[in-house]
């Protein structure tokens, strides 16, 4: 039996990398789990790979859009009956470039898919974990929401915005049951990172595994950290022992930021 037996979670882009490792955790301690992403392939890989069964959903959406958002917590408590803990963690950068030459509706797509979307997955879900007084919402920021990096202004904005976010909800939730956190990975080598480290590391003229030695060399442990350590950081805030845990940013990085 898990500590989580008997709650649901929805881990938006759970289907690989850091989120799939969320939603393993969650899984391993007895949660129901929701694994959202846009590939209906990767979501059956994903299943799998957790063995299956009913405790397991796929729901396909792009959390672009507010009606995706909604539509995702809307399938996740028509399956499941209820959700007791959200992950938002689908986002990234896409492309790389000085601000002044950024195209601005990249820009408003990266608004959309790392700050907006926990906004709206939130705003729906809150109201369901009200019913019963308990809710968890973690958030999957970065170091660069706490520090910066050329070329990525729009992450580096939504990153620091969602740990706004993180603070603003957990102050309006305290008193009713749900607790607010953000995680805050340094480098981990997932699929976004192999696709979008060769595009920063060239908008800042250097070659890819050079970039990546150089950031590595950041973190005071001198490696790049594990998805899994994300996850078991997830599990935690999750866990009876996060229940006076709120509002607060937890590094998994190494080191390397700086707070
Ligand atoms: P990843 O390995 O590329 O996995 C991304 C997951 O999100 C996949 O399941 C993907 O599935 C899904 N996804 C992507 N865009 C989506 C969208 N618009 N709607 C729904 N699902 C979407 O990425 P990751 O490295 O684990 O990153 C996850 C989070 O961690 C991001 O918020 C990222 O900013 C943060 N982070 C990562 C690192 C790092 O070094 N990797 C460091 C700090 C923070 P589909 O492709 O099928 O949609």
């Amino acid at each position: 039996m898990g500590n989580l037996d008997g709650k649901t979670a929805l881990v938006t882009g759970g289907t690989r990398g850091i989120g799939f490792a969320c939603a393993e955790a969650l899984h391993a301690d007895g949660a129901n789990v929701v694994m959202n992403g846009r590939s209906p392939d990767k979501g059956a890989e994903a299943i799998e790979k957790l063995g299956g069964g009913d405790r397991l959903h796929f729901a396909a959406a792009d959390v672009t859009t507010g009606d995706a958002c909604y539509g995702l917590v809307d399938e996740t408590i028509s399956h499941f009956g209820q959700i007791d803990i959200l992950v938002n963690n689908a986002g990234g950068a896409g492309g790389s470039a000085v601000l002044w030459e950024m195209d601005e509706a990249e820009w408003h797509q990266v608004m959309n898919w790392n700050l907006n979307h926990p906004m709206w997955t939130s705003k729906r879900a809150i109201p369901d974990m009200l019913k019963r007084g308990w809710g968890r919402i973690i958030n999957i920021s970065s170091i660069y929401g706490k520090m910066s990096l050329p070329t990525v202004s729009h992450y580096v904005t939504t990153k620091h915005g969602l740990n706004g976010l993180t603070k603003a909800l957990a102050a309006e939730t305290g008193e009713l049951g749900i607790r607010v956190n953000s995680i805050c990975p340094g480098f981990i080598r997932t699929d976004i990172f192999e696709a979008e480290g060769p595009v920063t590391a060239e908008a800042m003229g250097m070659d890819f595994e050079d970039w990546v030695a150089a950031v590595t060399q950041i973190a005071m442990t001198k490696t790049v950290n594990e998805a899994s350590q994300v996850g078991a950081m997830c599990a935690f805030l999750c866990s009876k022992a996060g229940d006076g845990i709120t509002g607060s940013m937890f590094n998994v990085d190494g080191g390397s930021s700086p707070y």
